[in-house]
């Protein structure tokens, strides 16, 4: 189970042109591509903020001529297209290998609880800055805004917990018949389910890194690698006493969140996330850079932080 950082999906400075992300996506393929000339299975995940970002300037811009959509559209629709994206980088890749093997991607739903504390208390900071007066309009239209300083207002959304990823079955069948499948880009559509048991979507947005999580327990992943931008995960990070963690005991690495060394909102759900996994598993769980991921793979332990079960 692969999850790819937003470095995989736009340039280095978070550019998201076309260009930029296509480009992104064939350095970030190749290396999947390495990983299954060595024979490993691969389920890709990916995170969506830029693309989400862009969408809601359109639907700001446009809104007086077409209808703006809701959020749970807007990760809809960036699953499909990075899905589209990859699967194209993802075939040329293997092409390139002579590698015959076909890819898929599944537009996938997260299920959540409509009683989250997220939906109480936002955090999840998406989309652009605004001077205040816009912000208000946007305010008095329901959302949430908050002041961020010299920057301007941004809204937050809940960022609830998974608690089930829907659409694991059909995953768990492509990876059976042989696919690469691409599935719960951003984290999975936030859905919950009403009294009649049927499906809504919500104005919500899950880590993606969470949602990989729950998704490698749930389709049987041997390894959970979380690709980011930096090789490791630090301890005292940004400090002149920063060290970088090697292998690590489960036990361990959740000393190292309780005394909060992974800052919220970047590393800190990437730790999170991988000691759900291994506590979930039993396996290992890696996070390490895009360059890295074969070697961490073929040899769990040699390459990036490792966390392992106690
Ligand atoms: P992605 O876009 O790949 O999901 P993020 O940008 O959210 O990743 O998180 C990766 C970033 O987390 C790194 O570039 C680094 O700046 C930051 N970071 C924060 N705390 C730490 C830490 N303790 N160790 C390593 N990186 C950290
Ligand atoms: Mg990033």
């Amino acid at each position: 189970m692969l999850a790819l950082g937003g470095n995989a999906m736009t340039n280095a400075e978070g550019r998201a042109r076309p260009d930029d992300q296509i480009a992104a996506a064939e350095v970030a393929m190749d290396a999947v591509a390495e990983l299954i000339a060595h024979d490993v299975e691969v389920v890709i995940t990916h995170g969506n903020g830029p693309q989400v970002g862009n969408l809601l300037v359109k639907n700001e811009l446009a809104a007086a001529v077409v209808p703006p959509v809701p959020l749970d559209w807007c990760g809809a629709q960036t699953q499909a297209t990075l899905g589209f994206v990859l699967m194209d980088a993802l075939d040329a890749a293997l092409a390139s290998r002579g590698l015959e093997k076909r890819s898929a991607t599944v537009v996938t739903r997260a299920l959540v609880d409509p009683h989250d504390p997220g939906f109480v208390k936002p955090t999840k900071p998406i989309g652009r800055f605004l001077p205040a007066d816009e912000a208000q309009v946007l305010i008095e239209h329901g959302e949430v805004w908050e002041d961020r300083g010299e920057k301007g207002w941004r809204r937050v959304v809940a960022s609830p917990e998974p608690l089930d990823i829907l659409d694991a079955p059909a995953v768990l069948e492509l990876i059976r018949a042989g696919f690469v499948v691409v599935a719960n880009g951003g984290g999975g559509i936030p859905v919950v389910r009403r009294a009649d048991g049927s499906l809504s979507g919500v104005e919500a947005v899950i880590d993606k890194d969470l949602g990989a999580a729950l998704l490698g327990v749930l389709v049987g992943a041997d390894v959970l690698v979380v690709a980011t931008d930096v090789p490791q995960a630090v301890l005292r990070y940004g400090t002149p006493e920063a060290e970088p963690i090697g292998k690590v005991t489960l036990a361990q690495m959740q000393q190292y969140m309780e005394e909060g060394h992974f800052a919220s909102g970047s590393m800190g759900p990437k730790v999170d996330a991988v000691c759900r996994f291994v506590q979930g598993t039993d396996l290992p769980g890696v996070i390490t850079s895009l360059d890295r991921i074969v070697d961490a793979v073929t040899d769990v332990g040699y390459a990036g932080t490792v966390v392992v079960p106690d």
